[in-house]
């Protein structure tokens, strides 16, 4: 494992990329995870913040001898310690799945982390389509950001002192002072806008000496990319496909919070808004309250539970 201590109190915290230069005052540290760990049956993880012993300063080698306890701990990405997750679809090139994106929030609901949703290459796509993506999602609680991290990288490289955009602004807010899982498909932006935060944070302060391996991300797990102090990406592999967590149909719905307001027009407590008559829900999708993209994924993961629910109890 790889750790880090920072020249503030903070713990040091696991899972650094083996590749990544230390910004000053900030020393990684090999460590081995001691016995105690295998008995205790408790595993490190990515994002952990621990304590270590060090054993050799010169070769940065350390044990691992306490996990302190953690505020979370998310089975996908495996991780600890989270604060939020910003979620990446492009609008165009590819265009975005909207079941897959209902599927990480589902997933991230459970786990009961607050997700962000950015919406990527808004310069493709055309703008009432881009805002009509925007408007479902706000609907239903989440802050949604429309980027162009394509655009950022280029004028990064073009002029360092360019005009601030006010989405990377935004953007950097929601970041600053936070672990963030950063995850999406692939393709759809997440390293270029990674790599022009991480440009910003060398403009900036200078802390980062020189920037991380660029190009295709192949790592098959999490990796924990610091930004600044404080500041942390959790790098997630791209996805292609989410399976739901293991959870009952009927816990489905408070996954989707738009439904909240109009359960209580159902007829029948504990409406299923699937087949049942004078349901509220239903009625709120016909009159446009509820955006029929996402009833039809409540529906479709709805019949996914039930169907494993079959295959369980036969
Ligand atoms: P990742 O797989 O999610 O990390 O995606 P990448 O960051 O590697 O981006 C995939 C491709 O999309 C690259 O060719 C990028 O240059 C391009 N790209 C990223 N952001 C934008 C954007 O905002 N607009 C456009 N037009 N292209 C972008
Ligand atoms: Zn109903």
């Amino acid at each position: 494992y790889v750790a880090v201590e920072e020249a503030s109190d903070a713990a040091p915290r696991i899972g650094l990329p083996a590749n990544l230069v230390p910004r000053e005052g900030m020393r990684i540290y090999q460590c081995r995870a001691r016995g105690i760990f295998r008995k205790e049956k408790k595993k490190p993880l990515v994002g952990d913040r621990v304590r270590i012993e060090i054993l050799d300063e010169e070769k940065a080698e350390a044990n691992l001898t306490e996990i302190l306890p953690r505020k979370n701990e998310l089975i996908r990405p495996a991780a600890a310690n989270v604060d939020q997750a910003v979620v990446f679809f492009a609008l165009k090139e590819p265009d975005p799945d909207a079941a897959l994106l209902d599927r990480f929030l589902i997933l991230m609901h459970r786990q009961e982390v607050p997700v962000i949703i950015c919406l990527n290459k808004k310069d493709l796509a055309d703008s009432a389509e881009s805002q009509r993506w925007k408007t479902i999602y706000e609907s239903c609680g989440y802050r949604v950001l429309l980027t162009s991290a394509g655009i950022w990288e280029k004028e990064k490289k073009s002029s360092p002192e360019t005009r601030e955009d006010p989405e990377l602004e935004e953007l950097r807010g929601i970041l600053a002072g936070k672990t963030t899982v950063i995850a999406g498909p692939s393709g759809v932006g997440k390293s270029t806008l990674t790599n022009v935060l991480q440009d910003t944070v060398i403009m900036e302060t200078g802390e980062i000496s020189r920037k991380l391996h660029k190009g295709k991300n192949t790592t098959r797990h999490a990796e924990l990319v610091p930004l600044g102090s404080g500041t942390y990406f959790c790098d997630t592999p791209g996805f292609a496909s989410l399976d739901l967590p293991d959870m009952e149909k009927e816990e489905l719905q408070a996954c989707f919070p738009e439904f909240g307001s109009f359960e209580e027009l159902c007829r029948f407590q504990g409406c299923s808004h699937v087949t049942e008559p004078d349901c509220g829900v239903r009625e709120a999708v016909r009159t446009g309250k509820i955006a029929p993209e996402r009833y039809e994924n409540y529906c479709r993961f709805y019949r996914e539970l039930q169907d494993r629910e079959k295959h369980k109890y036969s």
